[in-house]
């Protein structure tokens, strides 16, 4: 048994399953790392073609700033009560609702589109 079984929950009662989250957290974070690592090499290999093509890193730093500030805008536009902006759907021309993931899908009509691949 592992020792996180014997720490008490909020209500000071024992928590059984602590040993099974942890385990699931750890596979999580695993996962977790596997793919920022996968995601880091896709990186360094598409600036390395950059690279071959002429970008310097100065390029980069100006991209990755001009970047960072307009999300910096856009996120005190929302704080101040800006509303996100409506993409309606192609098909039956409803708002669509942005559910995270990389392709929106219409609640209405099943009809999925990707409408920015940067959006978060
Ligand atoms: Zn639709």
């Amino acid at each position: 048994m592992s020792r996180f079984n014997l720490l008490p929950n909020n209500n000071g009662a024992y928590a059984p399953n602590t040993s099974t989250k942890v385990h699931e957290y750890s596979e999580e974070i695993a996962q977790l790392k596997g793919e920022i690592e996968r995601l880091d090499l896709i990186t360094q290999a598409m600036w390395n073609l950059l690279q071959e093509k002429g970008l310097t890193d100065e390029d980069l730093v100006k991209a990755i700033t001009d970047i960072d500030n307009a999300r910096k805008q856009k996120k005190k536009a929302m704080e101040e009560g800006e509303k996100p902006e409506t993409v309606l759907c192609p098909n039956c021309h409803v708002p669509l609702q942005n559910n995270g993931k990389l392709a929106d899908r219409c609640i209405y009509c099943g009809h999925e589109i990707i409408t920015s691949p940067f959006k978060n």
